[in-house]
């Protein structure tokens, strides 16, 4: 058993995806061109917005977002301290300082009244120019947009949406990717919607925005590729990338979202009564990047990994550490915040396999593992 299994994917969709590279090959041009801008096209109709604008990975897709806001230097940008090194990384990287703020237990993302008093923490500092709130939609969830975007309007905040693990999700029929004032997703391999290498994204409904992200992605271009206006980078999306991207999407939107979905239901049944299960909310829809089920404490929580181990069923723990404690930022001196539920977390939680193809024979051999092996600790 695989903990996403990409080569089962591979032999369902071979034919078209097959046929998709062949095409670019014969092509003879391979950055951006023709299956870039039809992808581009597809990704912004399926999410609701006016502009998708692709570029080489979904932490370039951050670094161009923060780009085009203009946050930089003196900057600082909320960020919660549960999450992949990438959503702070990309804010340190334009120069800017990350605040990290605390998540929620149960859905995991980002608590809205720690970010209120984070914000007010970080007002009465009075040295930083409060930018942006950097919300993740973790483990294929959407955060609370509605409670975050009321904070960032009180506030004059942008709010910056890291989808790399939401594409898909939704809150009502509104889709991840529309809700932030620039919204990012990836497309690296294990993400909802994955290529066959390094890939992203970002998504605006602001014609000025997008126009900036495409000069940005290509070296600050101006009226033509050897006209620089603005320092920016080289950060495009390859054409075999797009061409699969392009029937992987429709296989998502066709059965995988789905598929996922109803593995999530399988898991959810089978554990409520054995485990901590995660909490979709109300009107809540997650694309399922992950799912993660938390423990009583780290003892347990480790004994179940090698007790599912030993069955031939791999996990993995998202994420042993929270950013703050990372050490390039452990000895920064940040605006001093504690997050007490992050830090509990990434001793308590642990993530099962989790693909559009797995069996239900399969989850089935996963929850009666984890009931097995909850007999044992009795
Ligand atoms: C994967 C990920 C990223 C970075 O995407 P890459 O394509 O790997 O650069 C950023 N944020 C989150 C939350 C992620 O999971």
């Amino acid at each position: 058993m695989e903990f996403r299994d990409l080569k089962r994917q591979y032999q369902v969709l071979k034919l078209d995806i097959d046929e998709a590279i062949q095409s670019v090959l014969s092509s003879g041009s391979f950055i951006m061109g023709k299956q870039v801008v039809e992808l581009e096209e597809k990704l912004a109709e399926y999410v609701g917005v006016k502009h998708c604008v692709s570029c080489a990975n979904g932490t370039d897709a951050l670094v161009l977002a923060l780009k085009v806001l203009g946050i930089g230097e003196g900057d600082v940008v909320f960020v919660p301290d549960f999450t992949f090194f990438a959503s702070a990384e990309a804010v340190s990287v334009v120069g800017a300082v990350p605040v990290f703020v605390d998540v929620d237990s149960e859905t995991f993302n980002l608590d809205t009244k720690d970010l209120e008093e984070k914000i007010n923490y970080v007002k009465a500092l009075g040295s930083y120019n409060l930018k942006a709130i950097m919300a993740v939609d973790l483990f294929g969830l959407p955060a609370m947009y509605d409670e975050i975007c009321s904070i960032a309007k009180i506030n004059g905040l942008y709010v910056v949406e890291d989808a790399a693990q939401g594409f898909g999700g939704r809150i009502g029929d509104r889709k991840a990717c529309s809700f932030g004032d620039i919204s990012t997703t990836s497309f690296f391999p294990a993400k909802p919607l994955g290529c066959y290498g390094d890939g992203g994204a970002l998504f605006t409904n602001n014609t000025a925005w997008a126009e900036k992200a495409m000069s940005y992605r290509m070296h600050g271009k101006g009226e033509s590729k050897y006209d620089n206006v603005t320092i920016g980078m080289n950060s495009r999306l390859d054409a075999l990338q797009a061409a699969v991207l392009q029937v992987k999407l429709n296989a998502f939107i066709q059965n995988e979202l789905e598929a996922v979905n109803n593995v999530a239901k399988m898991y959810m049944e089978e554990l409520q009564h054995c485990v901590h299960i995660p909490r979709v909310p109300n009107n809540f829809y997650s694309s399922w990047a992950q799912f993660t089920i938390t423990l009583e404490d780290e003892k347990l929580r480790d004994s179940l990994q090698l007790f599912l181990k030993n069955k031939g069923v791999p996990t993995a723990v998202y994420y042993p550490k929270p950013l703050s404690s990372q050490p390039v930022y452990a000895q920064m001196s940040l605006p001093s915040t504690s997050t007490p539920v992050a830090n509990d977390l990434c001793k308590r939680v642990l993530s099962l396999p989790m693909h559009p193809y797995l069996t239900e024979q399969e989850v089935q051999f996963i929850c009666s593992s984890i009931k097995e092996w909850k007999t044992t600790m009795l």
